[in-house]
């Protein structure tokens, strides 16, 4: 970290007193490659004591993403989503990039920063700031709140808000795969809650909800719709292959002994089974699933209708 001229040593001098970790880079370009590499120059005390790391450590922007990216797929996933980022930024005329980084510290941990770079130097120096915030903390919270968000609380399964996000997802995206959606609801559930008790009706959600999970096809989605209500997104599956799903489960369902404590419970599911068409709203197609579980229910229950 040898400074060149006098500016150099009363900048890098100044970057110790700032609390946030700072790298400064030059880019130079190797005479046999031609390639142009990023040199590192500086790094401050507060990177030193944040990400554990020296510049002997990190020279040079190859050496960093070693190191911070030891596994090599993530590194290549890194390397490119950064090219892309500093692509985007050159094209939008913003002279930084910005991305947010899990990085390996010195210390073994792995830590959220969010890395700004200066991409576009003033021609007095060819130095390049790098800042590297610590959002490690805020980003498990973000995490935590958005699995929270996502998730029944009952029985660990999406929740209606993922369902429905996943939904929309799979309509905008998926256009020209086959796409089927199956409701089912918990026959007479309500005669379970009366009988023995509404712990007993959670515990019995959640077992159907691990028995729905043990589904053999992969599914896109499988959430809990409300009460005692389920939805599965299937997709690249035909109408068919739905069906086919659905009556297995049934039949799973109605083979299976729940227990209470020591309280063997027996139940059925209808099922609605519906294939999403082509330019279809997410609203019809859940007012369609809807009404073929409603059928299903009038049909006499423990039935798959398609809608
Ligand atoms: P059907 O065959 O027509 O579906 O009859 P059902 O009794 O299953 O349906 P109904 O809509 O009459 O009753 C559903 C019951 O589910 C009523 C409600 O109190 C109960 N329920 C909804 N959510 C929960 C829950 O989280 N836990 C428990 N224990 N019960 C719930
Ligand atoms: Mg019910
Ligand atoms: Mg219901």
């Amino acid at each position: 970290m040898t400074a060149r001229n006098d500016s150099e040593v009363i900048l890098f001098k100044s970057l110790d007193f700032i609390p946030i970790p700072i790298l400064l880079s030059e880019s130079r370009i190797d005479e046999i490659s031609g390639r142009i590499q990023r040199i590192h120059r500086f790094v401050n005390h507060a990177f030193i004591e944040q990400i554990g790391y020296t510049l002997e450590d990190i020279p040079d922007m190859d050496a960093w993403f070693k190191t911070v990216y030891p596994e090599p797929l993530v590194r290549q996933a890194m390397i490119e989503g950064w090219a892309n980022i500093v692509e985007s930024s050159i094209n939008a005329g913003i002279d930084t990039a910005e991305m947010q980084a899990r990085i390996l510290c010195r210390n073994g941990e792995y830590r959220w920063f969010l890395i700004t770079a200066q991409i576009a130097t003033e021609n007095q120096s060819e130095l390049h700031i790098v800042t590297m915030r610590d959002i490690h903390d805020l980003q498990l919270l973000i995490d935590e709140n958005q699995t929270l968000s996502n998730t029944d609380v009952l029985t660990g399964l999406a929740n209606r808000r993922k369902a429905e996000a996943v939904l929309e997802n799979a309509l905008s995206t998926a256009k020209g795969t086959e796409l089927c959606l199956l409701m089912c609801d918990v026959d007479y559930f309500k005669a379970i809650n009366d009988t023995f008790g509404h712990l007993c009706g959670d515990d019995v959600l959640v077992q159907v909800a691990r028995l729905l999970e043990g589904l053999r096809q992969p599914a896109a989605c499988i959430a809990r719709w409300g009460g005692e209500e389920f939805l599965i997104v299937l997709q690249g599956c035909s109408l068919d292959e739905a069906h086919q799903i659905a009556e297995q489960l049934r039949l799973d369902l109605a083979a299976t002994d729940f227990f209470y404590h020591n309280q063997q419970l027996n139940l059925t599911m209808s099922f609605g089974c519906i294939s999403v068409q082509d330019n279809e709203s997410l609203r019809s197609a859940l007012f369609r699933v809807d009404s073929a579980l409603y059928n299903a229910k009038s049909a006499g229950r423990n039935c798959v209708v398609m809608g």
